[in-house]
């Protein structure tokens, strides 16, 4: 099956290939499908709404069945901050560095039994006859207090997932595959367009 990926963001694309690639599926970029580049705004206030937002969008442009994640880091501290806002916390200029450096500074004085977190991917897939399937997955872990690790994007340098001792950024991709929430949700999806045999 044939499905294009929202995302441009080359990373999130690496991992969703990978992932998706093991259950058979063959997900293609949406530059890689010819769509045209355009520029979508993220103003929903839930996963669920962006996810689904990007699906359409693009699935409107390119008339194939289209995934979206969209995803983020949740710091319990921080009331679930960055949260949806996690691409563009340090502001619209930013990147990933600044975006590490404001959470390290926000959480300099958190005590390292409250530095809980979790990431979240929701993968929205949307067909064009209007079908969708929405599917959730979480990564629980903590923060640390300076970046370690140089494998993967965004905040990966100060996420410890549970169960281990290093980083996101410490584990190989493999790794982080078999564990990340975004592994968790594309399993989630495979499981749902199994019971639905949506594949067809
Ligand atoms: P989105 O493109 O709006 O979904 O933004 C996702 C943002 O969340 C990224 O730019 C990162 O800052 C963060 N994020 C999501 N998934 C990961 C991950 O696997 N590792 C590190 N940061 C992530």
């Amino acid at each position: 099956m044939r499905i294009i990926a929202a995302t441009k963001n080359k990373h999130k694309i690496e991992e969703i290939q990978a992932i998706a690639g093991e259950f058979g599926m063959d997900v293609v970029s949406r530059a890689d499908a010819g769509v045209p580049d355009i520029e979508i705004e993220e103003n929903g206030d839930t996963f669920e709404e962006n996810s689904e937002k990007k699906a359409r969008e693009i699935m409107e442009l390119c008339g194939e069945i289209t995934i979206a994640d969209d995803s983020g880091l949740m710091v319990d501290a921080l009331g679930g901050a960055p949260g949806v806002i996690s691409a563009r916390f340090a502001g619209e200029d930013g990147n990933d560095q600044k975006n590490n450096e404001k959470l390290l500074a926000l959480l300099t004085d958190v005590a390292p039994e409250d530095r809980t977190a979790r990431f979240v991917s929701v993968i929205t897939m949307v067909y064009p006859d209007g079908r969708k399937i929405v599917a959730r997955g979480e990564c629980e872990g903590h923060m640390i207090y300076h970046p370690k690790g140089s494998n993967g994007f965004g905040y990966d340098p100060l996420f410890v997932p549970l169960g281990f001792d290093r980083t996101f950024a410490e584990l190989s991709g493999a790794e982080k595959n078999q564990i990340s929430h975004r592994a968790i949700a594309l399993q989630n999806l495979r499981r749902k367009l199994m019971e639905a045999k949506y594949e067809k």
